[in-house]
């Protein structure tokens, strides 16, 4: 970690920056997310860096949908890895939902090194792609899924995700949650609940959540009164209104 002092005004991102350059670094995390991580800083500038009204919305609704889902599964890769590995093992206890690994850029046993990195964290177990099961409607190599895990989902929790995949996850009949800073990316257009809010903000108010639901069939009303197309716009209307600048 290179020494950024605590009093430092932009502490927080600095510190992000570093863990992103530590999962290159340890192999966990592709270059390319670098500039994945560039254009999420973006648009959290434009958001002040605080969880808004939007993404708290989301925030419930996605705690319902996973909640009520009869196989839920999360969906890591590099970049997720590095920034935010204990909450998702979290995520995943609370849900009793595997973990599983998917990346696209497949270079020098990465998926392995990620599986590692979470065990190391103390994930109990984590699922590999597997060549016996395969998305349709995707080409790359991210088709290829755990045949128990993503092939199975019915809802699928997939930060920080590429758009083909969501929209394949989708054609497929599974709901997808996602947390996205960017409000028009394919992802966030596409995903069932999108949380416009950073990760590392939104996955520990998402546990919290789920943990305060007691009653599913009263949860339940709240998911059927959502609409991610509003949640969108409302954050693409607090973007414009440029308050944050
Ligand atoms: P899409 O393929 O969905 O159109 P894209 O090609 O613009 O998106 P990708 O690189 O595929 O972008 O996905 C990365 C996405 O993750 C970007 O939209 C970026 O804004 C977002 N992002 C990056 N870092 C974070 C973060 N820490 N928290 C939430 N979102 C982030
Ligand atoms: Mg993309």
């Amino acid at each position: 970690m290179s020494d950024v002092p605590k009093t430092h005004p932009r502490y927080l991102s600095l510190t992000l920056r570093d863990k992103i350059v530590r999962g290159v670094e340890q192999g966990i995390t592709s270059i390319h997310g670098l500039i994945a991580h560039g254009r999420g800083e973006a648009f959290d500038y434009l958001i002040a860096e605080k969880t808004q009204h939007f993404a708290t919305a989301a925030i419930h609704a996605a705690a319902v949908m996973l909640c009520l889902a009869k196989h839920p599964v999360i969906s890591v890769n590099g970049s997720v890895a590095a920034l935010v590995p204990e909450d998702l093992i979290e995520l995943g206890q609370v849900l009793n939902a595997p973990l599983e690994v998917n990346i696209f850029h497949t270079e020098t046993g990465r998926e392995q090194k990620i599986k590692d990195h979470l065990l190391k964290h103390g994930a109990k177990e984590v699922l590999l792609p597997s060549t016996e099961a395969a998305l349709d409607y995707i080409d790359s190599n991210r088709k290829f899924v755990h045949p128990e895990g993503i092939f199975k989902a019915d809802v699928v929790f997939v930060p920080l995700e590429d758009g083909d995949r969501c929209e394949a996850l989708r054609k497929m009949g599974k709901d997808v949650v996602t947390v996205d800073l960017n409000p028009m990316s394919r992802t966030a257009q596409q995903a069932s609940i999108t949380i416009v809010d950073n990760v590392v903000r939104a996955v520990p108010l998402l546990v919290d959540q789920i943990k305060k639901i007691s009653d599913k069939t009263k949860a339940q009303t709240l998911i059927s009164q959502y609409c991610n197309r509003t949640v969108l716009e409302e954050a693409l209307k607090h973007i414009r209104r440029g308050e944050n600048i």
